[in-house]
């Protein structure tokens, strides 16, 4: 008795090593395979440098789909289809302009950018002394006595100190996105805001605003950190010293645009869904590398590994680019709303938006046993240098599937790098390192391997 269950043990850890071999060995293909084909790189280039910067509603966007749908379509899938989104639709018109005038100092010409979504100025600029505010607080103790007619200058800088710059960039993303509103409470003209990223140089960032419908809209900019440092030394001994910036961007009606969805359906499951995906739109200063447009050609690449290696996935393996994660959510709340109405059953969804970094692991919103199965995997991808499995937050794109019941997983990055390029004309093809690029594609791609071939219990 002893003997057979002994024997049964036996057979029963043999049996879970020989998965676990052949899943290491099928992820080894899968790196193989990623690391030594260029096809997703050269897809980025194309995007980035053909296409280049989308924002949703523009003529790039439309584009995008376009050459998205086809290239999905001219890889054998089993399904290719988009699903229609109303969105926004915002130009920046010219080029921005703005200097600073000093009685102490001269006059030197600034580094500006509109922040996406505000108002323009009057069609000749806007000239107005501008006071410096790092906090909230400081802006109320200032009040309208001290701000109505001017510039508010938001200056808090990044926390170099954080090493996750993800956390920095969640300590002051309020300056930009509701600077604006705030200082007009107060009577201000307009906001400049310093660039959200670490690097200290004269590139400009840009990013959502929003307006608060109750007070004024004024214009918005973001101004460089380096011509932001400036203006704040100038300030100390010219309080007086006036500011001006000229932006002709503007909201124009909503435009219809699309996801585009592609799908390898389940040879056993084909109605239970692992969603890979990134968002298509981007802001326009830059080309959308890093933001999305790796998300993009990452998620395709499952899909081309898959089918180069011939895994024949017992679930439906679907790749969605998103539309409109930078300005309304658009594409991402409408996915949801048809995976809801129809009462579509999901497995998983996996978005990748942290930028083309190497990989350094998954980030799960998902029950804490659900995180614990899906960390079970960990040992496998640390060959990879992938280590990194916690509970956390995943994208803006999947974050409306929160509540159905299955976990919501994004690729994390080394985040070292990533506010170099962020929103800002830094965000070109040629930062992105192919390598780091496909490392990525194999990460995701052994993920929904793994998940495919075991289930999530
Ligand atoms: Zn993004």
């Amino acid at each position: 008795m002893k003997k057979l269950l002994l024997f049964a043990l036996l057979s029963f850890t043999i049996g879970f090593t020989n998965a676990q071999q052949s899943d290491s060995a099928v992820m080894k293909s899968l790196f193989n395979a990623a690391l030594s084909n260029d096809t997703a790189y050269s897809n980025l280039e194309y995007l980035c440098t053909k296409i280049g910067g989308r924002l949703c509603g523009s003529p790039q966007a439309a584009a995008a789909v376009e050459w998205s749908k086809q290239l999905l379509k001219g890889m054998g899938l089993d399904t290719v289809y988009t699903q229609s989104v109303m969105v926004h639709h915002w130009v920046r018109g010219e080029k921005e302009t703005a200097s600073v005038t000093s009685k102490v100092h001269g006059s030197k010409d600034v580094n500006i950018c509109a922040l996406g979504e505000s108002v323009g100025t009057p069609a000749d600029g806007l000239t107005a002394e501008i006071v410096e505010v790092k906090s909230l607080d400081q802006l109320k103790k200032l009040g309208k006595k001290q701000l109505a007619g001017k510039i508010v200058f938001f200056n808090k800088a990044m926390d170099p100190t954080f090493v996750n710059t993800f956390e920095a960039y969640g300590d002051d993303a309020w300056q930009r996105v509701h600077g604006a509103s705030e200082a007009a409470k107060y009577g201000a003209v307009a906001v400049v805001v310093r660039s959200l990223t670490l690097s200290n140089d004269y590139s400009t960032h840009t990013g959502i605003m929003r307006y608060d419908t109750t007070v004024a809209k004024i214009p918005a900019v973001a101004i460089s950190t380096k011509d932001a440092d400036m203006l704040s030394e100038w300030l100390k001994d010219d309080y007086e010293l006036l500011f001006h910036m000229k932006t002709s961007c503007k909201m124009l009606p909503e435009t219809e645009s699309f996801n585009v969805i592609g799908e390898i359906k389940g040879s056993v499951y084909p109605k239970e869904i692992i969603t890979v995906g990134g968002h298509i739109d981007s802001w326009e200063l830059g080309q959308g590398a890093h933001d999305d447009g790796i998300g993009c050609v990452q998620s395709i690449e499952v899909l081309r590994l898959f089918k180069e290696l011939k895994i024949v996935p017992k679930h439906t393996i679907r790749v969605v680019m998103f539309m409109d994660e930078e300005s309304a959510q658009r594409g991402g709340k409408k996915y949801s709303r048809v995976v809801r109405a129809t009462n579509e059953k999901h497995v998983a969804a996996i978005e990748s938006d942290e930028g083309g970094f190497s990989p350094s692991g998954f980030s799960i919103d998902a029950s804490t046993d659900t995180v614990a199965m899906i960390s079970k995997w960990k040992a496998l991808f640390l060959p990879y240098n992938v280590w990194n499995f916690e509970k956390g937050g995943s994208g803006v794109d999947i974050g409306p599937l929160h509540g159905l019941g299955f976990p919501l997983i994004a690729l994390r990055t080394d985040p070292q790098r990533y506010f170099i390029s962020h929103h800002g004309n830094t965000d070109t093809f040629d930062r992105v390192d192919k390598r780091e690029l496909q490392l990525g594609s194999a990460s995701i791609a052994s993920l929904i391997y793994l998940i495919d071939a075991e289930g999530i219990k």
